[in-house]
């Protein structure tokens, strides 16, 4: 499986480390510890189907990427710089 960095083109998955999923996780307020970071640390959807998540191009440039990905067939549709896609959300 290949994931198409922005950077450096279609590259082989094994240079990627997934990092989880890239919407949904808005930082609660405040370093007090409450029930919203408790959820925002260890709570996390595993839905069938189309994602965006987050990938590390740890073999490679180094970019912080959101790869559009279904969760079912695997099939990857796009990625972007995180960078980017936090700007167009
Ligand atoms: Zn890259």
């Amino acid at each position: 499986m290949k994931i198409p960095c922005p950077l450096c083109g279609d590259r082989d998955l094994r240079e990627f480390t997934i990092r989880g999923h890239a919407t949904g996780m808005d930082r609660p307020e405040g370093e007090t510890w409450s029930d919203a970071w408790n959820d925002f640390l260890h709570l996390r959807d595993n839905a069938a189907g189309a994602t965006r998540e987050l990938w590390y191009h740890s073999g490679g440039c180094g970019a912080w990427l959101v790869v559009d990905r279904d969760t079912v067939t695997h099939a990857i549709s796009g990625a972007q710089l995180a960078s980017e896609a936090r700007d167009a959300d």
